[in-house]
């Protein structure tokens, strides 16, 4: 007897078709939802990921005044010591604690806060306009050091699309609210072609269309309503 074998991978907590798309809006550079997505993407690892200890993150910004050099020169005077950085050529430093999450066997980070020697930082609200932070003592397992900023290599597919698909799955409540002011941000034409196509289709086919999406970019998005 011939024994069929079923394609099965290991740590799936999401559909590969939903991961996919979380991965297309993870490496993105900087895009319109970027923060509705971070928003989405930690209720998602919350949801469906595994927690897994600490990494550090060490983020030093470069000191405008000197070019990260420490010595100031101008034309009027001898080159002096930074007085920006007081000659290390670094503006600011700082230590991000970020915790790791697994997802589909792979690792993602959510920032939760800097860290001054045994204290982390946390955002707490806002007041009168302005964030607030609050001290909490931080003793979690620190697994590894990142130095500067984690670059993704961006993928094919639109963010904005997939960001609406991981919406359509997770959130459809704010999915019909993100399209609707995406919508509205358009001009008169634009707004009154889309409005009418929405009346008449499956809203991320609309969108699919409307971004001018191949469907050889879709080939990964496999449980499509259309
Ligand atoms: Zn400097």
């Amino acid at each position: 007897m011939k024994q069929t074998l079923i394609p099965f991978k290991e740590n799936v907590d999401i559909p590969e078709a939903h991961f996919y798309a979380f991965m297309v809006c993870n490496s993105a550079a900087a895009w319109h939802h970027k923060q509705s997505f971070y928003r989405l993407k930690n209720e998602i690892l919350q949801k469906h990921g595994h927690e897994s200890a600490y990494d550090l993150q060490t983020i030093k910004k470069t000191c405008y005044s000197c070019d990260g050099k420490g010595i100031f020169k101008c034309d009027w005077k001898l080159p002096e010591t930074c007085w920006s950085c007081l000659g290390d050529g670094v503006y600011q430093k700082k230590q991000v604690v970020l915790k790791r999450w697994v997802l589909n066997g792979a690792i993602f980070h959510e920032p939760i806060g800097e860290l001054y020697i045994n204290q982390l930082k946390v955002f707490n609200g806002y007041e009168d306009g302005y964030p607030v932070f609050k001290y909490e003592p931080f003793n979690g397992k620190i697994v590894s050091e990142i130095n500067g900023l984690i670059k993704h290599e961006p993928l094919e597919l639109n963010p904005t699309w997939s960001f609406y698909y991981l919406l359509w799955n997770y959130n459809r409540e704010r999915f019909f609210n993100c399209i609707a002011s995406d919508v509205n941000s358009y001009q008169t034409r634009t707004k009154h072609k889309l409005k009418n196509m929405l009346k008449q289709n499956n809203p991320l086919k609309v969108f699919a269309d409307f971004f001018k999406i191949k469907k050889q970019q879709l080939k990964p998005i496999d449980d499509l309503p259309f």
